[in-house]
Parts: structure tokens; sequence; C-alpha cells
């Protein structure tokens, strides 16, 4: 191409000396000959420069270039080459983004494209019917105007989008929706919204079901086990074999309260709002408390229990909820540590944030079992568990205390050796006296 060029340009240049020349030996005069054939030259390449202009202005898809020759018809070529090639790309590119816009309208989920500040760019119609956006109005207005729950407004402010947010719909409050939010390019978000009502549905009806059944068996309970209390009182005047039955049924009775109670503050902690402008709370003195009750516990099994706790050291929250948490901790480093083992609880503030940890040098935990320990009802080992009394709720209640006070749990253990049992608080929570 490059070589096509020069050989045009030269083939050129030749034809207009040799014609200036020519002239030259007819006239004579071969300096005015030069001239007028430059003049004519300069002429000629002004023409073609105003038909490439007047070819460009009319920009028609399939108008062909001027014809010309030599250099010129190089160029005006080239020119409709590339122009062709372009239009060829932008057809693909056109239908890329069809297919693209084809596939996204049939979604049922709703797709938001927002730029970096969090503007609407573009959306999908199911995001129309989920989120009652308007098309061309409400392009370009930042998301936060559109759905005001203050939730979603602390969720996208938040910049932590790694757990999906779940929010009733801005348009109908029957419809239950789960927000997950992408970051992609240049700090661009796409927000996938999709209808989890169903979902939504059974898991409130799985709530309603265990909150209502725990509560009706509570009251039941209360009267069997107010029964075998007295009957206990007069062992006595029985028969020699009742005494021994009379005393395990009202063990599992007690067995029966406590899971009960446990389900019921399952329950609770699952159906409501964390508590707001919570107090904060002296931590050092809770864990006091808890320490003397876990002595109890550990009663002629005699574990060395010590306690390491900044009482500068406040967090913000519910007494109640946190005081169930770290007992459950406390109490199971107690329960799962042999006779004369040692039980370690620390409470202290980092630049991460505040962090409490009980450690116990008891039987451990394979570590295939971690990930699933704060499930409800998950034991290591079923016979262990109903040796110790325990009812497989406990991690469950320190998970969902720890979710309420943005915290979270972390579990370290090996078997044979011991375990150590931290949750970690921001320090947003945290406060000094
Ligand atoms: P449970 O009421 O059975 O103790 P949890 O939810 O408190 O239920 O604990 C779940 C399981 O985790 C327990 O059954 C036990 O096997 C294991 N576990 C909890 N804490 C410890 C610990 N400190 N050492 C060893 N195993 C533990």
């Amino acid at each position: 191409m490059n070589q096509n060029w020069q050989g045009a340009l030269v083939r050129q240049l030749l034809l207009l000396l040799g014609g200036c020349l020519l002239i030259g030996l007819i006239t004579g005069e071969y300096a005015w000959a030069l001239v007028v054939g430059l003049i004519g030259y300069l002429g000629w390449t002004l023409q073609q420069m105003r038909r490439l202009l007047q070819w460009l202005k009319r920009n028609t898809p399939d108008d062909a270039p001027p014809d010309s020759n030599g250099l010129w018809g190089d160029i005006f070529d080239n020119l409709y080459q590339m122009q062709r090639r372009d239009i060829r790309l932008r057809g693909q590119l056109q239908s890329v983004i069809d297919r693209v816009q084809g596939s996204t309208t049939a979604l049922k989920d709703a797709v938001v494209m927002l730029d970096s500040d969090g503007n609407l760019e573009w959306w999908n119609p199911a995001a129309e019917r989920l989120l009652g956006l308007k098309k061309p109005q409400d392009t370009g207005h930042p998301v936060g105007n559109l759905i005001r729950h203050p939730s979603f407004k602390e969720y996208f402010d938040s910049g932590r989008h790694e757990e999906p947010l779940v929010l009733a719909s801005p348009v109908n409050e029957r419809l239950w929706l789960q927000f997950t939010i992408t970051h992609y390019g240049n700090s661009e978000h796409l927000m996938v919204v999709r209808d989890i009502s169903r979902l939504h549905l059974l898991e409130q009806m799985r709530k309603d079901f265990v909150a209502n059944v725990s509560h009706e068996l509570r009251t039941p309970l209360t009267v069997i086990s107010g029964y075998l209390e007295t009957m206990l009182e007069h062992t006595d005047e029985m028969p020699p074999r009742w005494p021994r039955a009379l005393n395990q049924m009202n063990e599992q009775a007690g067995r029966m309260q406590h899971l009960l109670n446990d389900l019921l503050l399952l329950a609770k902690l699952e159906a409501t709002n964390p508590p707001a402008n919570a107090q904060p709370v002296a931590v050092a003195t809770l864990l006091q408390s808890i320490r003397s009750d876990a002595q109890a516990l550990s009663a002629d099994r005699n574990h060395d229990i010590s306690l390491e706790a900044d009482p500068t050291l406040l967090l913000k929250g519910s007494e109640a909820e946190l005081r169930s948490a770290f007992s459950n901790l406390v109490f199971n480093a107690v329960k799962y540590t042999p006779a004369g083992g040692e039980v370690r609880i620390r409470w202290w503030c980092s630049e991460h944030g505040a962090h409490l940890a009980v450690e116990d040098s008891g039987i451990g935990i394979e570590s295939k079992h971690l990930p699933r320990l704060t499930e409800r009802f998950y034991r290591v080992d079923s016979s262990r568990a109903s040796n110790t009394g325990g009812t497989g709720l406990g991690l469950a209640i320190v998970k969902h205390v720890l979710l309420r006070h943005q915290g979270r749990l972390d579990v370290n253990s090996t078997p044979g050796k011991g375990s150590i049992f931290t949750c970690h608080f921001p320090l947003s929570q945290a406060t000094t006296q």
C-alpha cells in the first residue's frame, strides 16, 4: 500500500514534468511552462479535495466515493473501505447490544446500571415493575431518591455489598426484594433485584411456626414441671421405684424448658429490629458475673477460669443479648473442657475494633465441623451434646446477637488441644469510659 502510494506519487510527478517539458519544447518558455503546469496541478488537487469534502458531507452509507485516479484515487478507495469496515463493525455491535437488551427485557429480575455516584443510567422493564422506575424522567437521578428506605440508603452508602439486602418493594409492600450490588468498570454499579416474596413467605411461616409452637408448649410444660416438683417433695410417701422415674422426668422437663427458652429467644432475635440508640454496656462487669456463673457450672470439676478485661472499654448494644451470647461461649468452654482444664476470657480493643475471646484447653473441634457450628441444632457429636445437656442452639444465638451488634464470630480449634471463639466488633460499636 505504501509502495503503491509512492509509485502513484512518482508517476504523477513524472507526468507533470513530462507535460511541462513538452510545452517548453513547443513554446521555448520552459520556466512559464513549469509555472503553468504547477498551477494546473494545484487546481486539480483543490478540485479533488472539494469532491472529497462533498462526499464526506453527504455521508450516506451506500454512496460510493467519487472516481479519481492516481494518488487521489487511492485516498478515495481507502476511505471508502474504512467506511464499509466501520459500518460492518457497528452493525455487529448493534446486534450484540440488541441481543443483550432483548435478554435483559425478558428477565424477571430487575437489572439497573448506576454510575459511580449512584445515579441511574439504564434499567430493564422488570425494574419498572419491581421498583417503580420510570423512563426517561428518572434517568440521571440518584437511586437513593427513588428507593427511599433508610436501610437501602445505609446499605448503598456503606460500600459493603458482599451480602444481599432484603426489603419490601417501594411500589408494593407485599413484594419482597433481594438487592445485590456488584461493582464494575470505573466504580460503576450493577444492581440486580430479585423478587423473593415466595421464599420470604415460607421463611416467615417457618419463623412463626417455631415461635408459636414454642410459645404453646410452654404453658403445658410449666404445669407438668410444677406437678413434678410438688410430687418430688413427697417422695417418702411413694413406692420405692417412683422417685427415680420422677427425677428423670423432672430433669427432661428442665431440658425442654431450656430448649423452648432458646427457641423463643432466637425467634425474638430474628423478628425484631436491633435496639436503636443502644446504651453502652460495661462488658468487663458483665464478664465478671458470667465468670462467677461459669465457676458455679464447673463446680467440683475445678476449671481454672481467668478473666482479663479492659474495664474502660464499653460496647453499644443490648446487655441482655450480649449476656446471652457471651455466657453461651463461656459455658460451652466449661462444658467441653475436661475437669481441671483452663478457660481464658479476654476483652480488649485494637485498631480494628473491640474483641472478646474465650479460649479453652478442651476437647476441640475438627475443622470440617467449623463452618456449620452456628447452624441450629448442629452438633459435632450428638452423644457428646446430650451428655452436656446442650440444646444445639447456643452458637446460633451467638451468631444472631453478633449480627445485631455488627459483630462476627471467628472460631479456631485443634482437636484434643482446645478452641478459641473470638467475637469481633467494629470500632463504631465500642466506646471508652
Ligand atoms: P450445644 O447446646 O450443643 O452446646 P452450641 O450451639 O452451643 O450447642 O454448640 C454447637 C456444638 O459445637 C456443640 O454441640 C459442640 O459439639 C461444639 N462446641 C461448641 N463450643 C465448643 C467448645 N468450646 N469446645 C468444643 N466443642 C464445642
